[in-house]
């Protein structure tokens, strides 16, 4: 049924949100309308501002309200280690894991030609940039175990063959198939101590 235009495109916003249909966005709706006003208002000027005011930090492409992000700023993080992840919700798991020390790298997807995403598209050319800049000593590969995660891996494990940096990928604990994302800090820290040197690509 149809309550109105109003109705009508909120529930069809809601439907934005990543696992949620028709009957969620609906309930959610309703529920923002019905009982919680003053937290619709306060998320319509929470996205409002976010969409509006968060970016890309300049170096690692995390998301960030300035220039650099936090982790970028931070001294204490040791630059020569460059993890390279999918998306800033893998940032987030390893950071609550507390186990890495050092940088990161979002690559902000993985390769997927059939869906129109090639190297430049994941970010890859900032990434040989960052490279130039001669601190990394250190690559760990932390995308996603799946087939495009490992493809991506593949990908940049050939771009940096023969160059000297130590190149590992994160190993076991992470189920096939996988995020990063939904795995346990205890279960990342353990895939982190346990990374692998790769070779023989
Ligand atoms: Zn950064």
């Amino acid at each position: 049924m149809s309550f109105g235009p109003v109705i009508d495109e909120l529930i069809d916003s809601l439907r934005v949100l990543p696992g949620v249909g028709h009957k969620s966005a609906q309930r959610m709706a309703m529920h923002l309308l019905e009982r919680n006003r003053v937290g619709a208002q306060r998320l319509a000027a929470a996205l409002q501002t976010a969409s509006v005011e968060v970016g890309h930090c300049e170096r690692c492409r995390n998301l960030t309200e300035e220039a650099l992000c936090r982790i970028c700023r931070d001294v204490q993080r040791d630059p020569a280690s460059l993890c390279i992840v999918e998306s800033p919700s893998d940032v987030i798991a390893i950071e609550q894991a507390r186990y890495f020390k050092g940088s990161y790298f979002v690559l902000g997807g993985s390769l997927s030609p059939l869906d129109g995403r090639g190297p430049e598209q994941i970010g890859i050319p900032a990434f040989i940039e960052r490279m130039r800049g001669g601190e990394v000593t250190e690559v760990i590969l932390a995308t996603n175990p799946t087939v495009e995660g490992e493809a991506t891996a593949h990908y940049i494990a050939e771009l940096l063959s023969g160059k000297d940096i130590l190149l590992t990928r994160l190993a076991h604990g992470i189920p096939l198939g996988g995020e990063l994302g939904f795995v346990d800090g205890g279960t990342l820290s353990h895939a982190f101590s346990g990374r692998k040197p790769l070779e023989n690509l």
